[in-house]
């Protein structure tokens, strides 16, 4: 990995770098081919509840769905649709720490 702002090498993990102080973005991590389809299906079927989130190891995620669910059953409904169009371009990113 490089930073973006002076080219250095980074660490892998390093949230900036050494010698410019440039914050590094983290790069997300990209659904497998393979499991994209199974993740689909379950976010089709489930997806409001978050499932599809904990299978790809996005706990916070999970749980916010589940919240949103219950509070107004849209709100899981159209997050989920939002991951569904993301898995299926190949445009998602798993991160484990984001919310939404
Ligand atoms: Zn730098």
């Amino acid at each position: 990995m490089f930073c973006e702002n002076c080219g250095k090498e980074i660490e892998a993990g390093a949230a900036f770098c050494t010698e410019c102080g440039t914050v590094v973005k983290k790069e997300g991590i990209k659904v497998e081919n393979e499991n994209k389809l199974i993740i689909i299906l379950i976010a089709i079927f489930c997806g409001a509840f978050g499932i599809h989130n904990f299978a790809m190891g996005e706990t916070k995620k999970g749980i916010v769905r589940i919240v949103g669910s219950l509070l107004c059953g849209v709100v899981g409904s159209i997050l989920a649709w939002y991951d569904i169009v993301k898995l299926y371009k190949g445009t998602y990113n798993i991160d484990p720490d984001a919310f939404i």
